[in-house]
């Protein structure tokens, strides 16, 4: 923890000498406690993700932290995607597909810049709940125009308040910072893949993981981001653990992923 302070404070420094004050979301760097976090997910490979992972300044809270990694290219016209897992923390297996991601983007040469975030909802995570500290629900959470308006339930509890709890500010932050073409978000245990972008976007065939719109939500991430801000979403449902996706398949979904966010022009819908 007091890493984290003293970091934090020479990060705010150097900020406030060069005039960026609180527009800032610098990067500190925590690769012991992403090894802690990664530990606690059983059988999963982290790629070696942890060695330069970082955490922006608004992913901090009360000892816990939500780490990110940027797999950065030089590429003419690269674009930029997000993907992140684990928003919920009874799903933990969902981190494996952003490690294999990165793991799989040191191999080639990528088309995109990526930015990874593997587990969104640690506390979540720690605790094996589905939900935040408070059992909020952070896809329920975004300060969508009609947050809240599709009720409460102990299931979907939006908080208590747009934009409530620090993970949803956490994302909100690598939003604004990031900038991103095209956003992934990996949840479980449905089994499906769930787009929100143009509909004239034929979805790869993956038998495992067949398509189905499921459409959006008061204070979901595909609301916040394609409904009110043209940015698609693709919501990927892995199977419940032990069901298995070919590794191969997922490779797959990942180019697709990276051709659309090349070839999308951001537009309203
Ligand atoms: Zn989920």
């Amino acid at each position: 923890m007091q890493n984290y302070v003293t970091r934090t404070c020479i990060l705010i420094s150097l900020c406030a000498l060069a005039g960026f004050g609180a527009m800032a979301s610098a990067n500190i760097e925590d690769r012991d406690s992403c090894r802690k976090v990664v530990r606690s997910i059983a059988q999963i490979e982290e790629a070696g993700f942890c060695d330069s992972a970082e955490v922006l300044q608004e992913c901090v809270s009360d000892g816990a932290s939500i780490h990110h990694g940027d797999f950065l290219t030089s590429a003419a016209g690269a674009k930029r995607v997000l993907v992140m897992g684990v928003f919920h923390g009874d799903e933990p297996h969902t981190a494996a597909v952003p490690f294999l991601w990165f793991k799989r983007l040191k191999q080639i040469n990528p088309r995109n810049t990526w930015r990874f975030i593997p587990v969104i909802n640690p506390v979540g995570l720690r605790k094996h709940s589905r939900g935040t500290e408070t059992d909020a629900d952070i896809n329920r959470n975004f300060p969508t125009k009609d947050w809240g308006r599709s009720g409460w339930t102990k299931r979907r509890n939006p908080g208590k308040g747009p934009a409530s709890e620090w993970e949803t500010r956490c994302a909100l932050a690598h939003i604004r910072s990031f900038n991103p073409d095209m956003v992934v978000a990996v949840h479980a245990p449905y089994g499906i893949l769930d787009f929100d972008g143009p509909k004239t976007w034929r979805m790869p065939d993956i038998s495992a993981l067949p398509s189905r719109r499921l459409g959006t939500y008061p204070g979901s991430l595909g609301r916040y981001l394609w409904v009110e801000r043209g940015i698609p979403v693709l919501t990927v449902e892995l199977p419940a653990p032990g069901r298995f996706v070919p590794e191969k398949d997922l490779i797959l979904l990942q180019d697709w992923i990276g051709t659309v966010a090349k070839r999308y022009r951001k537009e309203k819908p």
